[in-house]
């Protein structure tokens, strides 16, 4: 799905016109179906610890094409900066100016990836070298072209660089699963997590549920989901049934008709999963509405369905998944729909808002409830996304945020499905109440 201005800018003379007039040019973001490869070569390992080494390793390991510098290499594909040891500021122009020359040699759709470690509050010298890092790697994101993208992975102290959670977030980051990240920073913080068997099929085994799945993003997480070889559940209100049993019968989902408010909404999924003798590995908490107005015009009857849709089934849900004792997998995944709008703040959005703002506490507050299961529970943030309620926006509005980011284009409900997968896979295990946004480093917020 392209919008109209981008295929006016990527025709001959709209091209002509967005150089002249200096106009955004947004580029085709590589994904998975145009670029299934899982790394794109050659792939230079900057830094000189011994973690670099081992991320070097780790990537002859994937049969890719691995440097250490850059000369001779005409066309970059990825980059990794390993800054594990990095002990003051001074030390961050050495290892990172060789990505000057560099810059210019980067493929379309290039990666670059950060690997530190996060601020302690105990070396002054050493945080601001880490912390350092942050503001590097956000800085490089928006100076990216050509649908490349830069993101980092901070890794805890006591946590190997070649722990489950930092090898999958680096195949997440370099692959072309992650288009619309970019900007970011994961955080590891702990050894758990398992590895991926099967590659091509990383959730094969695992059973996936996904609230809100008749359409818009739940639908293309469901199919994600399932290309990525889990089994699904599929639910929603019984006035999408309809929707909903077209896509059960397309992925061979099991359908469940229920309105996540309805005060049995737990006690009535409990019972439907056992009746049909099902445990969840994964459970995705998509459903989600907006009701926006100022908070001059608010009512309680856009506050409360807001607040109660976004944020209060969630709570309900999850309590009686984890209370009922038989219908959570071993290790279970949990990943709930935040948006940018929760981090930053949005006009008309106070409901919104404050609802998504309680997402994001919320995950981290269960991810230790799940621990004790060797569950985890992580949130995805997107930012402007073409689907239904983005199509509802004002015209004016919708072009505006559409190029507010620094890939000056809309994400794809796919996009947020991606980065969904990812954190239920096994590899994720040490991703515990983490936000990932999905915004094409959205201006606003951080
Ligand atoms: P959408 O309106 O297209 O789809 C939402 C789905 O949730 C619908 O199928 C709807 O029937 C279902 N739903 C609503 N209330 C429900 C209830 N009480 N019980 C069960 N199902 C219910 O929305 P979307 O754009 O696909 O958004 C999906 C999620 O992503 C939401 O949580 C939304 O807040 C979030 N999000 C979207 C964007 C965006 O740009 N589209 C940005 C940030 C966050």
């Amino acid at each position: 799905m392209t919008d109209a201005y981008t295929r006016f800018i990527r025709s001959v003379p709209g091209s002509a016109l967005a150089k002249q007039l200096g106009l955004p040019r947004p580029a085709k973001l590589p994904r998975r179906d145009d670029r299934p490869e899982p790394v794109l070569g050659p792939v230079v390992v900057l830094g000189e610890s011994e973690g670099a080494d081992q991320i070097s390793q780790l990537l002859l390991t994937w049969g890719t094409d691995v440097r250490r510098r850059f000369e001779e290499v005409r066309t970059v594909g990825s980059v990794i900066v390993v800054a594990d040891e990095i002990a003051s500021p001074a030390d961050l122009g050495p290892l990172v100016l060789p990505l000057a020359g560099a810059m210019r040699s980067l493929a379309p759709g290039a990666r670059i990836v950060t690997l530190s470690r996060p601020a302690q509050g105990e070396d002054p010298a050493r945080d601001a070298a880490r912390g350092g890092v942050e503001g590097f790697l956000r800085s490089l994101a928006h100076e990216m072209r050509g649908g490349a993208t830069a993101n980092g992975i901070l890794v805890e102290d006591g946590v190997e660089l070649d722990a489950p959670g930092v090898i999958g977030a680096l195949r997440f980051f370099l692959s072309a699963r992650s288009a619309f990240v970019t900007g970011q920073l994961l955080t590891v913080s702990s050894d758990a997590g398992g590895s991926t068997e099967n590659e091509s099929l990383p959730l094969a085994g695992r059973t996936a549920l996904v609230t809100g799945a008749a359409r818009g993003i739940g639908a293309a997480i469901a199919r994600t989901l399932a290309a990525d070889g889990a089994k699904l559940v599929v639910l929603d209100v019984p006035g999408a049934g309809t929707e909903l049993a077209r896509l059960a019968n397309e992925l061979h989902a099991v359908p469940i008709q229920l309105d996540v408010t309805s005060a049995s909404a737990g006690e009535r999924l409990v019972s439907s999963l056992r009746d049909r003798r099902l445990t969840l590995d994964v459970l995705v908490l998509n459903a989600g509405i907006t009701r926006d107005k100022m908070l001059a015009n608010m009512t309680a009857d856009r506050w409360d369905p807001v607040l109660a849709v976004n944020i209060s089934s969630q709570i309900a849900l999850t309590e009686a998944l984890i209370g009922a004792g038989d219908v959570l997998g071993a290790q279970p995944r949990v990943v709930s729909l935040a948006s940018t709008s929760g981090i930053a703040g949005n006009r008309g959005q106070t409901n919104y808002a404050a609802s998504k703002a309680g997402v994001i506490t919320f995950v981290d507050a269960l991810a230790g409830k799940l621990e004790a299961l060797g569950g985890t529970a992580n949130a995805v943030a997107p930012g402007f996304i073409e689907t239904e309620m983005t199509a509802r926006m004002p015209a004016l509005t919708r072009e505006v945020a559409r190029r507010l980011n620094s890939l000056q284009q809309g994400g794809l409900p796919v996009d947020v499905a991606e980065a969904i997968s990812f954190l239920s896979t096994a590899e994720a295990g040490g991703l515990r109440g983490e936000t990932l946004r999905v915004c094409g480093q959205n201006m606003v917020g951080r």
